[in-house]
């Protein structure tokens, strides 16, 4: 048997095909959330580590890699945050096979930073970002009952961990495995495309913010969200750490001081600096700073 026909066989969600010729003949890719959604909740706890180990080692070897890698990952400005931080890196969009931004617009894509800075365009990190996002898809719980034992065993050592599940996707981990949410020492958080207010489940310790797009009805979206308490995320034309304190009326913090979103006032935006591919944005991703502010 094939190895992508076994992978499919034993992958609790393996109904299409895996692999680079699985991704090759993907016509539609399939949206990762509502997979695991539907599969969820996922508790951690179902599978041993051990089993999980074993089922992450065939993986890989299956698709030609060593026995296997870390789930979390600490990148970009993560490292500069205060404390742990950590977070999952997928293939952000569809470009693994799988739909995992089910929000995400042409302006967002375009500008993604994930996608387009110069560590996210070298082939083998896009391979290995393809590769993990196929063994979520396929292998959910074996995942998840690692991820798990990776954050229990960062709070062991540091005491506490800020976790970011997303950094370059969309899921809905609130409904996915929301006990990891409740594991000792762990806050989460994440950016998100869906509207908190109406898409997205509320767990205490899974703080998100909204992302702002080019989008009039995103920027209304964004706007009510903060006025409600929560906080909204805008990308300006602005060089790093050179922001406002002030947008659209309401307090802004400087989003690249630190990734770790769970220490933010309420109520406010968070202003990012344009980076990568943003740099071109024509879609009206990208923000122009008030005509006062940028003077
Ligand atoms: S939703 Fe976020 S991670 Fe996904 S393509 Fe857009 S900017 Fe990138």
């Amino acid at each position: 048997m094939a190895v992508g026909a076994m992978i499919a066989l034993r992958g609790e969600l393996g109904h299409r095909p895996v692999g680079p010729l699985g991704r090759a003949l993907a016509t539609r890719a399939a949206n990762l959330s509502k997979m695991l959604e539907a599969r969820g909740p996922i508790s951690p706890d179902a599978m041993s580590v051990e089993d999980a180990r074993a089922i992450m080692r065939t993986f890989y070897r299956d698709n030609g890699r060593a026995d296997g890698r870390d789930i979390l990952s600490a990148t970009g400005k993560m490292e500069h945050s205060e404390g742990v931080a950590v977070g999952i890196n997928l293939r952000p969009g569809a470009a693994s096979g799988y739909e995992v931004c089910t929000m995400r617009t042409a302006g967002c894509t375009a500008a993604c930073v994930l996608e387009t800075s110069a560590r996210g365009k070298w082939a083998n990190v896009r391979d290995g970002r393809d590769l993990l996002t196929e063994f979520l898809a396929t292998e959910p719980q074996a995942f998840i009952t690692l991820l798990a034992h990776e954050l229990r065993t960062l709070v062991r050592k540091h005491g506490a961990v800020a976790f970011r599940p997303n950094i370059a996707s969309d899921l809905r981990w609130e409904y996915i495995a929301p006990e990891l949410f409740s594991i000792f020492g762990v806050r989460g958080y994440d950016y998100t495309k869906w509207n908190p207010l109406k898409h997205r489940g509320s767990l205490a310790n899974y703080r998100l913010t909204y992302s702002v797009s080019e989008s009039p009805l995103s920027e209304a979206i964004g706007a009510a969200y903060v006025k409600s308490g929560g906080t909204a995320a805008v990308v300006v034309d602005a060089p790093k750490h050179a922001v406002p304190a002030v947008w659209n009326g309401q307090p802004a913090v400087d989003g690249d001081a630190t990734d770790d979103r769970t220490t933010d006032p309420t109520g406010c935006y968070v202003l990012l600096a344009v980076k990568a591919d943003g740099k071109g944005d024509t879609s009206g991703f990208v923000k122009q700073l008030p005509l006062a502010v940028a003077s």
